[in-house]
């Protein structure tokens, strides 16, 4: 099973793909996962994304394009595989298409699991974290036994810039319009997968399955 899992922040991406490489017994390949890997065995192209992170500069296409061709001619890619984090543009899905061609394979299915924005606001602007343990909550998922004092150790729960809603709502904003050509470009070849990600995670892995078939 050769699969692109994508998903705004919030959607529970996350979770679904620790599910799924479990399910298919694929490799999970996430970009950060490949850089780091990369980097540990001083690859030529580890190296040269390494110096590009250091100088805090985003790292070229090419040099991302070429690592994430060596992890999937390894082995363990041969049977299947879930990709997360890549591509991220329509030249980069060009890209992966020209590799998988080379390397004899073909994508499955790209799956994209879609959450309503307000639904996603309320999810990740009810964060709230511990300021003594670093224990995280939610105000109406997970909320503390009494409002704003953590369970654990009794300190304050505070959220964190990052959860406030401006920052949230920025930041689904900039996915949406970023991802927006992708899904597109998935759509024309038939083989996208809208997947409704408000459900409970498990029929939400349940929808994902379905759509996967049987393979
Ligand atoms: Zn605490």
């Amino acid at each position: 099973m050769k699969i692109i899992l994508m998903g705004p922040p919030g959607a529970g991406k996350g979770t679904q793909a620790e599910k799924l490489v479990e399910v298919y017994q694929i490799p999970h390949i996430s970009t950060g996962d490949m850089f780091r890997k990369a980097q540990k065995e001083g690859t030529e192209l580890g190296l040269k994304a390494k110096s590009y992170m250091d100088q805090g500069q985003l790292v070229p296409d090419e040099v991302t394009v070429g690592i994430v061709k060596e992890r999937l001619a390894e082995d363990d890619c041969k049977e299947g595989f879930l990709l997360d984090g890549f591509p991220r543009t329509v030249q980069q899905a060009d890209a992966l298409d020209g590799i998988l061609k080379e390397l004899g394979m073909a994508l499955d299915r790209v799956v994209n699991i879609e959450v309503d924005k307000a639904f996603l606001v309320d999810r990740l602007t009810g964060r709230r974290v511990c300021r003594t343990c670093g224990a995280t909550y939610h105000v109406t998922n997970k909320a503390p036994k009494v409002e704003g004092v953590c369970d654990k150790c009794g300190g304050e729960l505070y959220q964190r810039n990052d959860d406030k809603i401006e920052t949230v709502s920025n930041r689904l904003d900039v996915y949406a319009a970023q991802t927006a050509p992708l899904i597109e470009y998935y759509q024309s070849k038939g083989i996208m997968s809208s997947i409704d990600g408000s459900k409970s995670m498990e029929d939400v892995l349940a929808d994902i399955r379905s759509a996967l078939g049987s393979k």
